[in-house]
């Protein structure tokens, strides 16, 4: 579930970004949209509690996200948050296995062996497990990265632009992932993107409508629909 009512957020004395109004349900498919600069990772860091929105009330999880900071919010983050940024952040010092083990350490959790070997599993990359990130393809690394973002079953899984670098194959590979993954763990998901494949592809890997939320560059309107087909990029 996410809730938030006129969230705003802005970047030092800039002009704020202005958010429409969501009450996303648990579960669900968003596809939000907008130009370049219209505030796609910002609101998806908002979602993360990586930044704190000046104005507006902002609910994830049944967490009051204002009421959060520093080390409860990495907290609430690593149980909570999936995160899949624009720029895949594996440490490139460690292997794919101790690059999914990170994820136990942020929780403030043991390692479970077992189930870092099934993630990996899962997404059909386990016997890379041993390799650095500079051995990986583009597309292995997003495998890996996912497999690290749903390894702590998150509510709430948040993709930047998974396809941005992707040809129209791997691109659908990628979406088809991203909904499996979301899926099987119940997870909502939300796919920032401005790559108008994406509504094709998730037309062709699911049933469930997604909700399109579409940020406007000017900033001041905003629409939020839900039929499938109705993205505008
Ligand atoms: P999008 O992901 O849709 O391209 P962003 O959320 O990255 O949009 O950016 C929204 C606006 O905020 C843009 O005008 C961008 O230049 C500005 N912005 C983003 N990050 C920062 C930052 N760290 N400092 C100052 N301005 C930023
Ligand atoms: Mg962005």
């Amino acid at each position: 579930m996410i809730k938030t009512q006129q969230l705003q957020f802005a970047y030092g004395a800039g002009q704020p970004l202005v958010f429409p109004d969501v009450a996303v349900p648990q579960g669900a498919l968003v596809l939000l949209s907008g130009l370049s600069g219209s505030g796609k990772s910002t609101w998806l860091a908002l979602l993360a509690a990586l930044v704190k929105p000046q104005q507006g009330a902002l609910v994830v999880a049944g967490q009051d996200l204002r009421a959060l900071s520093g080390r409860s919010a990495d907290a609430w983050r690593a149980h909570n948050i999936g995160f899949l940024p624009q720029k895949l952040y594996l440490s490139a010092a460690l292997t794919v296995q101790h690059n999914l083990e990170l994820a136990f350490w942020a929780a403030g959790l043991p390692v479970d062996g077992p189930r870092v070997r099934q993630a990996l599993l899962q997404l059909g990359v386990a016997e890379l497990a041993q390799r650095l990130p500079s051995q990986l393809s583009g597309g292995q690394a997003q495998r890996v990265a996912l497999a690290r973002a749903v390894l702590m079953r998150p509510g709430l899984i948040l993709a930047d632009e998974p396809t941005a670098s992707l040809d129209d194959a791997a691109a659908q590979g990628a979406v088809q992932m991203l909904v499996h993954a979301a899926k099987e763990h119940k997870a909502t998901l939300v796919i920032a993107t401005h790559d108008a494949r994406i509504a094709q592809a998730v037309t062709t890997c699911t049933a469930v409508a997604p909700i399109l939320l579409y940020l406007s560059p000017a900033r001041s309107t905003s629409a939020l629909g839900t039929a499938a087909g109705r993205l505008q990029a």
